[in-house]
């Protein structure tokens, strides 16, 4: 679904190489060190940082295509929602930046915000409604869009244990039913272990291919032991 392939990213004097593929539907955990590497990964596939190789996503060559044109949606840390726009507004970008929408688009980011649990919660304001119904929120954005594959970047990281633990079964779930393929960022192996099938372990710009979750954690690698200090 997901197929890397060649990846050479400079960024100063950082360095990052990879060549990996991910089957449709799988979720996957990135892990390792701060600084190794895994935002510039997920930046460089979803088309935000300059890199050589190809990248192919659902059969597609999109290595020189637009963020917009490659079948991925990227969910960031800070969610970025607007203040002064209502979630139903917020979500309304994901489909036009122009917030003109068709009643077809309205129905489905209502949709989208049913998914997420805040039906009720259309007509607020982000400053209105809790953290954990920001992140919500910043979710259904990524959702309405019906892009194949999901980049997550540490968005739940701000969150207390139980709400990020929740995020991430919410998103599991999403994915599931929408059987969208999902890559995300964590520093916690207990969330890769809770939230995702594979584990792609970065380390100073090398990325491993990923592996299954239970494999990974109960015999780790050297420099993934060193990282867990286990
Ligand atoms: P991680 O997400 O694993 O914490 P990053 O991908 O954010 O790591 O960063 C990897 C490396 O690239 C770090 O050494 C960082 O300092 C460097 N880096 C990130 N962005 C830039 C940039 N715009 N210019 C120069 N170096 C950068």
């Amino acid at each position: 679904m997901l197929k890397v392939e060649g990846l050479k990213i400079s960024l100063g004097g950082f360095a990052l190489q990879a060549s990996f593929e991910v089957d449709a539907g799988q979720r996957v955990a990135v892990i390792g060190p701060s600084g190794a590497g895994k935002s510039t990964l997920l930046g460089a596939i979803g088309g935000y940082i300059p890199s050589e190789g190809r990248i192919n996503v659902g059969g597609k060559d999109v290595s020189n295509a637009a963020p917009d044109q490659r079948g991925i949606a990227m969910l960031f840390q800070d969610g970025n929602l607007f203040p002064h726009l209502t979630l139903a507004q917020n979500v309304g970008l994901g489909l036009r930046p122009s917030l003109r929408l068709t009643n077809g688009e309205r129905a489905s980011v209502s949709e989208a915000l049913g998914q997420v649990g805040l039906a009720a919660f259309e007509a607020r304001k982000p400053g209105d409604v809790s953290g954990g119904q920001q992140s919500r929120a910043a979710l259904a954005r990524v959702l309405v869009q019906g892009k194949p594959l999901l980049l997550l970047d540490e968005p739940f990281a701000a969150l207390g244990p139980a709400l990020r633990g929740e995020m991430l079964d919410l998103t599991s779930k999403v994915a599931r039913d929408t059987g969208a393929t999902v890559l995300m960022i964590t520093h916690a192996p207990e969330d890769a272990e809770r939230a995702a099938d594979q584990v792609i372990f970065v380390d100073e710009g090398q990325i491993e291919p990923p592996q299954p979750v239970s494999e990974v954690m109960s015999n780790p690698p050297p420099a993934l032991r060193a990282y867990l200090g286990r």
